[in-house]
């Protein structure tokens, strides 16, 4: 496996402070913040510190506290946010898009956090 890594995405820059984000949480390895396109009335991105492309490059290569750290900041945000199952809300989807046919628009590994709404099935047949 040999991704290469572009370090002018845009959610580089968001790393690097070049553009704003409006952050919900944050440690050493994650970076989690509001889509600015939100497609749900919750609508987080949660991404890796690390420059990994997508999820496989992630699932691969990043540590073992990379990857758990990653799990646990989601995790908490559907807590906090109110829609995981466990703590009474109406759920959530997690999306991770990854290259052409999925349609990845930005090339850092993201999740997104999904809910706040009825979200319908799975996926629609594609144009
Ligand atoms: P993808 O299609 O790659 O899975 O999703 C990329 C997501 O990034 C889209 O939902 C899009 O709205 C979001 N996005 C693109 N540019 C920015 C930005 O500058 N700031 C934030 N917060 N989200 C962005």
């Amino acid at each position: 496996m040999a991704y290469d890594y572009d370090d002018q995405n845009i959610f580089a820059k968001i790393l690097r402070g070049e553009i704003p984000n409006q952050t919900v949480e944050e440690t050493a390895h994650t970076l989690a913040f509001n889509d600015i396109y939100p497609q749900a009335p919750v609508h987080v991105l949660v991404i890796p510190k690390g420059a990994y492309v997508c999820f496989d490059h992630f699932a691969a290569e990043a540590s073992d506290a990379e990857i758990a750290d990653f799990h646990r900041v989601a995790a908490k945000i559907c807590a906090d946010l109110g829609v995981a199952p466990d703590g009474g809300g109406a759920g959530y989807r997690t999306i991770s898009n990854a290259g052409e046919d999925a349609v990845q628009e930005v090339p850092h590994y993201h999740m997104h956090i999904l809910g706040g709404r009825p979200l319908g099935r799975m996926l629609q047949k594609a144009d």
